[in-house]
């Protein structure tokens, strides 16, 4: 994929990561007291509590979403974004435009849903 697109598509990852972020941020702020317990020793803590509250109140679809925007980011720092993480093959370009966190080319995540892709 030319850097151009992938920037794009970088963006649409970060944009969605945010959206996850702030609707966690929204529901620590209606829970009450959010981050009013000072009592962390450091803040190297207060982000690993942070990270870990955060990560279990994401719904499981939410952390898969995440989970897999980090690695599209990942791939995006080291160039392999596009590609099957399968085949190898690039990915449809229509398809990262809907689900720009895909790690499948549509036949090979057409063999996961059905069971029958083995990482
Ligand atoms: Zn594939």
């Amino acid at each position: 994929m030319d850097k151009k697109s992938m920037k794009q598509f970088e963006k649409l990852l970060r944009a969605k990561r945010v959206e996850l972020q702030r609707a966690y941020e929204e529901k620590l702020s209606r829970s009450g007291d959010a981050g009013s317990d000072g009592a962390l020793d450091s803040a190297d803590e207060a982000s690993a509590n942070y990270n870990k509250e955060f990560w279990y109140s994401l719904s499981d679809s939410d952390r898969q979403i995440m989970r897999a925007i980090d690695e599209a980011l990942v791939h995006i720092a080291d160039g392999s974004y596009g590609d099957c993480v399968h085949c190898e093959k690039p990915i449809q370009k229509k398809r990262l435009e809907a689900v720009p966190w895909a790690r499948h080319c549509v036949e090979c995540q057409e063999l996961q849903d059905r069971g029958l892709l083995e990482e």
